[in-house]
């Protein structure tokens, strides 16, 4: 069985009367990779911040490895909490080389030259050795900077932003080689983010944040399939919802029954995105193509019966066209508000 290894009840922090962190409550387990996701302002930040130790809270309890961090009023300073950070500018001393960079945290003088070249394969920095950091890459820089953090032998990784100074296709990279990282280190990692796809990606669980609330923790595939309200499926994306009646089990739309995977009845909203939706070509269809894009894998279409507009993304293989007649199908359970 998992266990806890961060544990943070009730947390509330105020600016003055603003309160950013509102009451919040979860739970990390030892090397999982969690994410907190929402938009700019949200306070996924200042949370952080509150878990490193920058920030008093106002209330609350955090609680690492069973060691208490913060309760009533008590502080454990940041030097003490043995917490790895990370922000979205790359901290590495200018002065140092990429080794002294590395080594820098590393107290124990005999595992210096161990660590460095444990560090140096494990972040692909082999070939920078000796290098000074305006000798490196934006990419290579930010490598350094969490080899550095990681040499330290933290408990836990805080990652604040990181990849949004990097070029997508580096970002997604280093995003993906540090997940791997931390799990193989059985490290646990905090990763603050705006980016959906970037925490669906990263995390084995996330939570989604809005106005200081977590509104809801759950795996990348019950948040994005199975979202508890309209404001956790707006904001994780491909959001469009379909008026109907359900009885329970089912809704009948202009889609048809469709099944739902969570009990709701009466009126309700049926979330179908994009990707639910089946489209055959069919003279008798009741939807016609409206717009057609051609994105290489998939065609995106817009489609409409004269009174629902959908979207829905098709293989680019099927060939339908802009004045297309469609039937349109879906098959997977969906979720209804
Ligand atoms: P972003 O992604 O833009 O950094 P965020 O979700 O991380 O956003 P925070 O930086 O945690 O949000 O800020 C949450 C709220 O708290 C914002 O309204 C911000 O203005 C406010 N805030 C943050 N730090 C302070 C401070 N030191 N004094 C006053 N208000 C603050």
């Amino acid at each position: 069985m998992q266990s806890d290894f961060l544990k943070v009840e009730g947390l509330t922090k105020k600016f003055g009367e603003f309160t950013a962190v509102n009451n919040v409550s979860f739970t990390v387990e030892a090397g999982e990779s969690f994410a907190l996701l929402g938009e700019s302002g949200c306070g996924k930040t200042t949370l952080l911040r509150c878990l490193a130790g920058l920030e008093k809270p106002h209330s609350g309890t955090i609680e690492v490895a069973g060691r208490s961090f913060f309760q009533d009023k008590t502080l454990i300073p940041v030097n003490e909490r043995n917490i790895g950070l990370v922000f979205q500018d790359y901290a590495v001393f200018p002065h140092k080389s990429v080794d002294e960079n590395i080594i820098f945290g590393v107290k124990n003088k005999n595992h210096k030259s161990d660590k460095l070249q444990q560090m140096m394969k494990l972040f692909k920095l082999e070939d920078q050795k000796g290098k000074m950091p305006d000798q490196l890459s934006g990419g290579q820089l930010q490598r350094v900077a969490i080899a550095r953090t990681l040499a330290s032998e933290p408990s836990l990784i805080l990652l604040d932003e990181p990849f949004s100074n990097l070029d997508k296709q580096l970002g997604v990279q280093l995003r993906n080689e540090l997940k791997s990282i931390f799990k193989s280190q059985g490290l646990a990692s905090i990763l603050v983010t705006h980016d959906q796809q970037e925490a669906l990606a990263y995390a084995d669980k996330v939570a989604v944040m809005k106005s200081g609330k977590i509104l809801q923790i759950g795996t990348p595939e019950e948040l994005y399939l199975y979202p508890d309200s309209i404001g956790v499926a707006e904001f994780l994306g491909n959001c469009q919802f379909v008026d109907g009646l359900s009885d329970g089990s089912s809704v009948d739309t202009c889609l048809g029954k469709l099944k739902l995977a969570r009990s709701i009845e009466g009126k309700v909203k049926a979330l179908v995105r994009p990707e639910n939706i089946r489209a055959e070509l069919d003279e008798d269809g009741q939807f016609t193509v409206q717009e057609m894009t051609f994105l290489g894998s998939t065609r995106e279409l817009k489609v409409s019966n004269g009174k629902q507009e959908l979207n829905l993304s098709v293989p680019s293989y099927q060939e339908i066209s802009t004045g297309s007649k469609i039937r349109l199908e879906v098959s997977s359970a969906i979720v209804a508000f």
